[in-house]
């Protein structure tokens, strides 16, 4: 499968360039980092795979492509001069226009002129005797820095499906995450998709619009729920703007930092009629609220799942006209939010047009292999005129491992995570000097940016407590990493979703040595995560070794 066209012209090597900093990646947490290196006054180089910034949003340019957050808590807070500037058009913004606005804030602080861009970082080596990194790019061209940033995302290290002949296909095939800058043309086409998560969620509804014929590859169903996306006018990102500092206190305050947040009742404390009323109620609302704001112990007991379980299935039930395809989109080896909840616009309905064929790939139709002109299954050979990949991410710690990132005396970071990764709060690793990661391992996510923006200014006053104590050289404790993973992995023991296979648990059957469950992020109260952080601040960052 072709990678973008985009790539084919790298940087030669050049001079080795030594910064106080260096970045890796240019999305929305390389963005924020160099912002803030910047005032710290480090001079700083960023180095960025793609053409430009954006990260997510630049890559991922598939049909469909959206938040699922409201796009009015997804921006940059730190600034209010870019909250009142820019204007969100559509309350779950599609991929284009946070493209856009991720360009926009680049443009506004000059970002550009520090980010190398087609610049694959391949290698990350600490020398101990210099204390400092060197960082070494695809093209062979090096650079060294006494700081090294990771913002490198939890979802871009793409994977595609490990089904024999998966090259020999003579069509154009395209994951999701390498989508090409010129829009795909599926009019009169057969299109195969393989995969059914988030992303191939939002891609069918609107590929199956377009094309002849769409033929979606189903191996386990998710759960998905609907996103009643709605355009803001110019009077309510007026009210919006009046708002922010209410908005973005109020998410601060919730466990995910979004606007949800669960509901205290729990599922089996309410009548039957009560919980359906209020069901339907999320149901009809946009965004996370089925999945965030409802009974407090829908995540955690089996029972309380099964309830909300059913009354999804109900939905799905109700939106797919033929029954027997319902039941197959209908999960039954996990519950409802198990897995991380697609919100979709038109998924269910998609499949009650004439072109759209579902393809059950456990129970119907195995895939034997993809051939020059399709997919053969056990049953048969499908042929396209195009196949989509969308199978997902080697999650979290898969773009720490396509770097060769080496601490002192050679240890191979991918090595010291082999049972898991060892951090302190997710933003530093156990064993490498200098190096701060943004969405790191162990760390509170929930929503992205906001989660980025929190954990850049814990890492920029931590930096910025060094310049002040004239320290070079930071490490983590082990005993502080003994706490914090414990903290992690208990966090993550009563979730349903710790005992389901997903990115968020690791699992991954396209990849090699990704078939056991880890505990990849907090997923303790984002509220506790701040007032961790905030107080290993206050106490002047007793928790790290300074030199
Ligand atoms: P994903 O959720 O991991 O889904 C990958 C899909 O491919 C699954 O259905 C998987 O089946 C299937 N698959 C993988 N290998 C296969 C194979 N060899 N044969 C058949 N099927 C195969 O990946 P994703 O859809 O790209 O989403 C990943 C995450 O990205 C989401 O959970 C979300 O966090 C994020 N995302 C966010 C947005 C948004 O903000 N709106 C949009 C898209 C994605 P199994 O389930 O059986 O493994």
């Amino acid at each position: 499968m072709p990678d973008t066209n985009v790539l084919a012209h790298r940087e030669a090597p050049g001079p080795v360039k030594t910064t106080d900093a260096i970045v890796i990646g240019a999305g929305i947490s390389g963005m924020f980092m160099l912002y803030r290196l910047r005032e710290l006054g480090l001079s700083t180089q960023v180095f960025e795979a793609g053409t430009n910034v954006g990260g997510t949003w630049y890559w991922n340019r598939y049909p469909g492509a959206r938040f699922d957050s409201e796009s009015w808590t997804y921006g940059y807070s730190f600034s209010k001069e870019l909250l009142q500037e820019w204007d969100w058009k559509e309350h779950f913004s599609p991929q284009p226009d946070t493209l856009e606005y991720l360009n926009h804030v680049a443009d506004k602080f000059d970002l550009r002129r520090d980010i190398q861009f087609r610049s694959t970082v391949t290698a990350a080596h600490w020398d101990d005797a210099a204390n400092e990194w060197t960082v070494t790019l695809e093209s062979g061209q090096q650079a060294k820095s006494r700081l090294l940033l990771t913002a490198i995302g939890i979802l871009s290290a793409y994977t595609l499906p490990a089904i024999p002949g998966r090259d020999s296909f003579q069509g154009p095939a395209y994951h999701p995450a390498r989508w090409p800058h010129t829009p795909v043309d599926f009019t009169g086409k057969r299109v195969g998709i393989i995969g059914t998560g988030a992303t191939a969620i939002q891609a069918i509804p609107e590929i199956a619009k377009q094309a002849a014929q769409l033929t979606v590859f189903q191996r386990r169903p998710n759960w998905a729920a609907p996103l009643h996306n709605a355009k803001i006018s110019k009077e309510e990102m007026q009210q919006i703007k009046a708002r922010y500092d209410e908005i973005y206190a109020h998410c601060a305050q919730t466990p995910s930092w979004f606007i949800h947040e669960a509901d205290k009742r729990k599922t089996l404390d309410v009548s039957p009629e009560e919980r359906e009323a209020f069901w339907e109620k999320l149901y009809a609302e946009p965004g996370f609220g089925i999945w965030m704001g409802n009974f407090r112990d829908i995540l955690i007991d089996e029972k309380a799942n099964e309830k909300i379980s059913a009354f999804i299935a109900g939905k799905i039930r109700q939106r797919v006209k033929d029954p027997a395809i319902a039941e197959k989109l209908i999960p039954k080896d996990h519950g409802f939010g198990a897995r991380r909840v697609p919100l979709e616009s038109g998924y269910f309905e998609a499949y009650n047009r004439d072109n759209v064929t579902l393809v059950d790939v456990i129970h119907d139709e195995p895939i034997e292999c993809i051939t020059p002109k399709g997919v053969k299954t056990t049953k048969q050979e499908r042929e396209f005129d195009i196949l989509i990949y969308a199978t997902g991410f080697d999650g979290v710690t898969g773009a720490f491992d396509r770097i060769d990132i080496r601490g002192p005396n050679g240890l191979a970071l991918k090595d010291a995570w082999a049972d898991g990764p060892r951090t302190y709060l997710g933003m530093l690793p156990e064993g490498f000097p200098n190096m701060l990661m943004a969405l790191g391992p162990h760390t509170a996510r929930g929503n992205i940016p906001q989660a980025i923006e929190h954990s850049v200014n814990f890492q920029a006053g931590l930096l910025k407590f060094m310049q002040e104590h004239g320290y070079t050289r930071i490490e983590t404790r082990p005993e502080c990493v003994d706490e914090w993973t414990e903290t992690v992995i208990k966090a993550a023991e009563p979730l349903l979703s710790s005992k389901v296979d997903s990115w968020q648990t690791g699992v991954n059957r396209n990849v090699e040595g990704r078939q056991v469950r880890r505990v990849l992020g907090y997923n303790g109260n984002g509220v506790h995560f701040r007032r961790k952080t905030d107080e290993v601040t206050t106490g002047g960052f007793k928790e790290f070794v300074f030199r």
